[in-house]
């Protein structure tokens, strides 16, 4: 039995609001925005961060920022921010790998 919020969203068990779809890949608002737009792309293959990216497995990782250049450019976002938190102690709250895009207002270096 599968518990993961991600994995229970892309299987439409919890509503979200999409971005954009493909067999590899979903991406949907963030229910908390920290900013102007705030979405998420996730892989459908369950992995639980980027500490499991693996040889067999890094395809998947590659196609996600492919579809964060093309969804980027058709919200016509120029300047984004992509952020993964990896861990709790670095701010992971859902174990299924994604990477936040953050874009719409000045961002500040470094991060807290
Ligand atoms: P992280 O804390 O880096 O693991 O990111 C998890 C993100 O998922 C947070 O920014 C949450 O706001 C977001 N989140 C949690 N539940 C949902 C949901 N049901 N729909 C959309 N985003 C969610
Ligand atoms: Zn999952």
């Amino acid at each position: 039995m599968n518990d993961c919020l991600f994995c229970k969203i892309i299987a439409g068990e919890i509503p979200s609001k999409k971005v954009y779809e493909d067999e590899l890949c979903y991406a949907f608002y963030d229910i908390d925005p920290q900013a102007p737009t705030h979405f998420l792309v996730i892989p459908k293959e369950h992995i639980v961060s980027c500490g499991e990216v693996t040889a067999e497995n890094a395809a998947v990782v590659g196609h996600c920022f492919q579809v964060i250049s093309k969804v980027t450019k058709e919200l016509g976002l120029q300047d984004f921010r992509v952020v993964s938190n990896c861990g709790e102690r670095a701010g992971q709250s859902v174990f299924h790998l994604h990477f936040h895009v953050l874009g719409g207002r000045d961002m500040t270096w470094p991060p807290g």
